[in-house]
């Protein structure tokens, strides 16, 4: 039904938000700076985005304040609340295909898959958490018959929620339909790269009932809004995902400012191993490819090293290489295309960089490795896999966060577990193999806060997502990331005799 011009048509006329939401307005930045925001398929530019600074990071957390403090979605009750989440769920749906073309021409991933992952996985989210919120019982402490204690979650107040451009309406929503089940107002800042769908979202959630200030949305650059919402002293709580580095920022921030919590879901070096035992290895080369070309490899999770025992390992990597054709990058709004473009010439020439980097290093190039250019753009890099990647090679250490993969042979279940831990980060792992105690065996050995076992990225709004060590700490999805939304408040009451 979808096909090349239709989307074509439908984006000539898009509706593209360009002003900050605050307060339940659109809003300029006061003194008129914007930024471009740029299609990477084509380099053209879409709109001048409003530019949040201080002062409008100042106006949108008084006006999250407020609502918080005078407004009702604190004291809403659950049923009520839910209902809200519930609305902006099917208004999702009902904007399925805008929000999925403003996702793919602000950053580049195929609009087919916006249409079929990205905006129904958002819609999931606020569905789930609004039917959650009201089914959640607070506890009743053991304590001795003279007292009684109670142990209640609280909402926390002003959320800040920083996200990256990689999925940026579910990373979005991934923030916010916890953050205001859980009662709180938010404030988010969206990557520059990508400020539409979160400012789309912004106004459907007025349009399904949320009070205005509850949710308000910054565009502008890290180094200003973002860094302005760390460092703010009126803010509670900052919740962020995207790159390790930034994310040691925001840590300082709250350091010099108001020891906000900060909750961090950063980079991944994800290691995948393949077991001589997997009885389905075309299966375990498809989503081996799937792994780390999904998304144009930009997946904090992506698996980017690839290791394989030896003594398939060779058959393993053809099969790789054919499953790699399959990934070869094409114009993101054509329905065929199962990868579209790099998100702006600035991440394409990192990658590039990257891709040489490995070759000087000496891993062996075994298909890829070329910057293409599609209808006029170069932001395009072929599914690139490298072999004999040794432990020390920076492919084995850095993200990438491209189309690259790092393949490794290793000889024993033990090597494999010590390889895929050398890292600093911890965020996913999978294991193939049909033996049942090795695959419990590895899966409890992996440093990784997801291990998907006979598949890759395992991944539902059911179950925690996050990581340890550089990939940060706290969970995403699942009832657990209440924990980052929510504090506990004990009350004890003293009984008389
Ligand atoms: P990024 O550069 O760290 O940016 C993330 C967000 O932080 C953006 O909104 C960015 O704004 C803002 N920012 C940048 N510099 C800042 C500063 N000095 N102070 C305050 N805010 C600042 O990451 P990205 O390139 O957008 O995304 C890729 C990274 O995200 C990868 O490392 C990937 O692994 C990670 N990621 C992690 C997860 C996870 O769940 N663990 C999920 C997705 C992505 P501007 O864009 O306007 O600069
Ligand atoms: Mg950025």
């Amino acid at each position: 039904m979808y096909t090349l011009e239709f989307w074509q048509k439908r984006a000539s006329d898009l509706y593209l938000p360009a002003n900050a939401l605050i307060d339940g307005k659109p809003v300029n930045a006061q003194d008129g700076a914007t930024f471009a925001a740029i299609n990477p398929a084509t380099n053209n530019v879409l709109a001048q985005v409003s530019a949040c600074g201080q002062a409008e990071v100042d106006l949108a957390v008084a006006s999250a304040r407020r609502a918080f403090e005078q407004g009702p979605w604190a004291r809403m009750a659950p049923t009520e609340r839910k209902k809200v989440l519930l609305r902006l769920a099917e208004l999702i749906m009902a904007h399925r295909e805008e929000l999925a073309l403003l996702d793919s021409l602000n950053m580049g991933k195929p609009v087919m898959d916006a249409y079929n992952i990205d905006v129904p996985g958002s819609a999931q989210v606020f569905a789930w958490y609004g039917e959650a919120l009201d089914k959640l019982y607070d506890q009743v402490a053991p304590t001795a018959p003279h007292a009684l204690a109670t142990i209640t979650r609280e909402a926390l107040g002003v959320v800040a929620a920083v996200v990256p451009w990689n999925f940026p309406l579910d990373m979005a929503a991934w923030k916010l339909a916890p953050a205001l089940a859980a009662g709180n107002s938010v404030v988010l800042k969206p990557a520059e790269q990508s400020p539409f769908s979160a400012l789309r979202l912004a106004q459907l959630a007025l349009q399904a009932g949320v009070p205005e200030g509850v949710l308000n949305v910054v565009p502008g650059l890290g180094e200003q809004a973002g860094q302005a919402l760390g460092l703010h002293p009126d803010v509670d709580c900052l919740v962020f995902t995207g790159s390790t580095q930034v994310g040691k920022y925001f840590m300082q921030y709250s350091a010099q400012s108001n020891l906000k919590q900060v909750w961090l879901e950063c980079g991944g070096k994800s290691p995948n191993l393949v077991f001589e035992n997997c009885q389905d290895l075309d299966l375990a080369a498809e989503k081996a490819a799937f792994g780390i070309f999904f998304n144009q490899g930009e997946v904090c999770s992506a698996n980017s090293r690839l290791y394989v025992q030896r003594s398939i390992h060779d058959e393993f990597i053809e099969r790789l290489q054919a499953k790699a054709r399959q990934w070869l990058p094409g114009n993101p709004l054509d329905p065929a295309s199962r990868a579209g473009a790099i998100v702006d010439a600035g991440q394409t020439g990192r990658i590039e960089a990257a891709i040489a980097r490995a070759g000087q290093e000496g891993a062996r190039l075994i298909c890829g490795g070329r910057r293409l250019t599609i209808d006029g753009s170069d932001n395009y890099i072929e599914p690139t896999i490298f072999a004999g990647v040794d432990g020390r090679m920076s492919l084995a250490r850095e993200e990438v966060f491209g189309p690259v993969l790092a393949v490794s042979a290793f000889d024993s279940e033990e090597q494999a577990v010590r390889l895929a831990n050398d890292s600093i980060y911890g965020l996913a792992a999978s294991v193939w193999s049909d033996d049942f105690n090795q695959v419990h065996r590895v899966a409890r050995a992996l440093k990784a806060g997801t291990v998907s076992v006979n598949t890759v990225d395992a991944l539902d709004v059911t179950v925690p997502f996050g990581g340890g060590r550089q990939s940060g700490f706290g969970r995403d999805l699942s009832l657990h990331s209440f924990d980052k939304y929510s504090q506990l408040k004990t009350t004890w009451y003293q009984l008389r005799a």
